[in-house]
């Protein structure tokens, strides 16, 4: 309530401003209307993986990959492509500590998730967790910086120490598809019992998928029945630089 006031007040005092153009923002969004519209939204995108169908697919169809070899998610939403401006986005919350980004990106999700979820809600949400030397120079997880307004907004708890990274990977884009289970294989450990049937993994980007597949396997190796996957975007293939966005990798 005393929150909501505050805001309500900031925001007749200063109106949010497009992060993008400067333009006044619409709707309480830190993004005007135009280019908000011009977001390049993840319509079509098969339901297990979130990769984009081709055109015409039916959406309830999952993607060759998905059928010839399942990953160890269950489902992945992801609002958004890594298309331009979610370079940008992405890459300030990530490297720049632009961390209101960050708040807007978990906006976009959550207006996304709100619509598809459903029944289907996770007991719990879990953002990827980086390494501690990781963790050290940046300061903060853009994961949890994430999973914290999903948190408030959606009613499901966070956990951000129930899992570590105790191993600090190359990035998944620079491994050869046969070299990434390999590199990102046991990076995960649980630290601390997962008290949830169903969980969301909550990460940035998802490019290959290794990354949130192999704490997927290390979730539900240690009991977990159903883990989802929320990202602010997805790559539209597991080779970034087609997306004409700026490289991007899912090392954290
Ligand atoms: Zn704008
Ligand atoms: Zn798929």
């Amino acid at each position: 309530m005393v929150y909501n006031c505050i805001k309500w007040i900031q925001d007749g005092l200063y109106p949010a401003r497009c992060l993008l153009c400067g333009a006044e923002g619409a709707d309480g969004f830190d993004l005007c209307q135009a280019c908000r519209q011009e977001l390049p939204h993840n319509h079509n995108a098969c339901p297990r993986c979130a990769l984009p169908l081709p055109a015409g697919a039916p959406a309830t169809q999952r993607c060759g990959a998905c059928r010839q070899h399942p990953p160890a998610f269950d489902r992945c939403l992801t609002p958004l492509l890594y298309q331009p401006p979610l370079d940008l986005l992405v890459g300030g919350l990530k490297f720049h500590g632009k961390l209101g980004y960050g708040r807007l990106l978990s906006r976009l999700m959550a207006d996304y998730l709100e619509r598809m979820l459903a029944d289907d809600v996770p007991e719990l949400i879990i953002p990827i967790p980086l390494h501690p030397t990781r963790l050290r120079s940046r300061g903060y997880n853009q994961a949890l910086e994430l999973a914290r307004p999903l948190e408030r907004r959606l009613g499901i708890p966070v956990t951000p120490f129930s899992c570590r990274r105790h191993k600090n990977t190359a990035p998944q884009v620079d491994q050869a598809l046969e070299g990434r289970h390999s590199n990102i294989s046991g990076a995960f450990q649980i630290t601390g019992k997962i008290q949830a049937r169903h969980v969301a993994l909550v990460d940035d980007v998802v490019t290959t998928g290794s990354t949130v597949a192999e704490l997927a396997r290390t979730l539900k190796r240690a009991g977990v029945k159903r883990v989802d996957v929320w990202a602010a975007a997805r790559t539209p293939s597991s080779t970034p630089s087609q997306s004409g966005a700026k490289r991007i990798s899912d090392t954290g």
